[in-house]
């Protein structure tokens, strides 16, 4: 045992973060590369009394990895890909979102939950939720893993698939999207699709918020048979104005096509399918996007995996910029808008923050009403008032609004404001069932 924990120290500094800005502690750290070594690891801090922290690839946003002392486990080493059989992944948790692609690269087989960080895990994917882009279509992460292997806080170890039914809930979902509050994910079966013949992504440029609205409606209407629109993302001109800002620091940046300033900012579509439905949706799109006020002319089209995953990058490099910008840990919450409320929760959050002084980038999928709010806060007094100004927000917008994303250490005080008391307290009651000591990922959530 005394060989898998060692004592933290100073050449381990980069363990004690991960994306979100926030820098933790650690008094010892363990790298296990066996499920029965993450067994006996979880035994002896359960023994010793002390809490623990599991970390994938440190690629969150929101600290759910940063340990706030006790020990740290480190899954990058728990990473073999266990075999390939149908439509059917076995994997450790250390294996890495571009790891799984290379192994499925020589079939027609993908992984449809990526959230653009080709170094994040696939356990931290899985414990996050994290969906990305294209969940507009393809769904929640969850439904994309059958099953997973599970080493409890009491050291236990267990097999739980999707059905399997606890106090009343599905047992898998209290491993998945729970930030590792209740067991630590050793092993996932992930469930694949078929790779899509075609993929095309064209990006649209408006000037009112009203038009991208009447975008998105048009184009979630459009259909034709054999093809899709996989995602329908939005980044608005406070989010375009940093990436046009950041070109000069960000060299990948350059090596994209410069965006042009509009008024309310871009929306990215993609398409997936087949030929020639592929291309009737981008007809429909564009005709959509004129309809709506966009200049076709100004559009950005591109077809194929390589141009597509370049198009992509935009949304990806908002999140190193956000993240560049801030002078702290960032500040930022997804929200689910109720079915119709978009443009009003929109406009209503553009109107105060500009009444109130308040710099704010939003993103998100205009396909499943999520949107992705950044206070863009480079000094400690705008960061506080950037929260105080969240917290009031979501107040006033809860009737339209729902959690949408991870929580991690970063967001606890604005899940509390948006989900409530019992929601807050119902993962507490699950936490005392199943984790008695809070021995595991303890400050996460809740
Ligand atoms: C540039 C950039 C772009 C991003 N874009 C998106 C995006 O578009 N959409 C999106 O949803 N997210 C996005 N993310 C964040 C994304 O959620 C994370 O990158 C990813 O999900 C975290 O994986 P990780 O392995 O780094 O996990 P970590 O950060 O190491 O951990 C995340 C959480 O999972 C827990 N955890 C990790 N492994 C396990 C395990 N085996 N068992 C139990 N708990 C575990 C940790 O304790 C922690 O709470 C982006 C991040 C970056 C840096």
């Amino acid at each position: 045992m005394g060989s898998l924990v060692v004592p933290y120290s100073e050449k381990f500094e980069d363990y004690l973060r991960d994306e979100s800005g926030l820098v933790g502690r650690a008094e010892s750290l363990s790298f296990p590369d066996k499920e029965t070594e993450v067994q006996e690891i979880v035994k002896t801090m359960r023994d010793l009394g002390t809490s623990l922290t599991v970390q994938g690839g440190k690629t969150g946003l929101l600290g759910g990895a940063v340990p706030p002392g006790g020990h740290l486990m480190s899954l990058t080493k728990l990473r073999q890909v266990k075999g390939l059989a149908g439509n059917k992944l076995v994997v450790e948790p250390g294996v890495t979102l571009q790891e799984v692609k290379q192994v499925l690269a020589k079939t027609n087989l993908f992984w449809p939950p990526d959230p653009s960080e080709g170094t994040a895990t696939v356990g931290g994917v899985a414990a996050l939720g994290a969906r990305g882009m294209c969940a507009h279509y393809y769904g929640d992460t969850a439904r994309h893993i059958e099953a997973v292997r599970v080493v409890l806080a009491d050291g236990s170890c267990r097999l739980v698939k999707r059905g399997e039914l606890w106090a009343g809930r599905d047992l898998l979902d209290l491993f998945l999207g729970k930030e590792g509050l209740f067991g630590v994910v050793t092993e996932l079966t992930l469930l694949l699709q078929e790779k899509p013949e075609e993929k095309w992504g064209i990006i649209f440029f408006f000037s009112t918020e009203s038009e991208v609205i009447a975008f998105a409606r048009a184009a979630r209407k459009v259909e034709v048979p054999g093809a899709y629109v996989a995602a329908l993302q939005y980044l608005d001109r406070h989010i375009q104005e940093l990436l046009r800002k950041s070109r000069q620091v960000v060299p990948r940046l350059q090596k994209l096509p410069e965006l042009m300033e509009s008024g309310a900012g871009m929306v990215y579509v993609e398409i997936h399918g087949a030929w020639p439905g592929v291309e009737e949706v981008a007809e429909a799109l564009m005709e959509a996007g004129l309809a709506c006020g966009s200049d076709p002319d100004t559009a950005l089209a591109v077809s194929g995996e390589a141009e597509v995953e370049r198009m992509r990058l935009y949304r990806h490099l908002a999140v190193e910029c956000i993240g560049l910008q801030a002078k702290g840990p960032r500040l930022s919450m997804d929200v689910r808008v109720a079915e119709g409320a978009l443009e009003a929760v929109l406009s209503g959050f553009r109107a105060r923050c500009d009444a109130q002084g308040i710099k704010a980038g939003v993103m998100g999928s205009l396909g499943s009403g999520l949107l992705n709010i950044n206070i863009l806060a480079d000094n400690e007094a705008l960061w506080q008032r950037g929260k105080d100004f969240l917290l009031d927000w979501l107040e006033a917008m809860k009737q339209y609004l729902a959690v949408g994303g991870g929580i991690g250490k970063t967001r606890r005080e604005l899940f509390a404001k948006l989900a409530g008391d019992e929601a807050v307290q119902g993962i507490r009651r699950l936490k005392e069932m199943l984790d008695p000591q809070h021995l595991l990922n303890p400050g996460n959530m809740v």
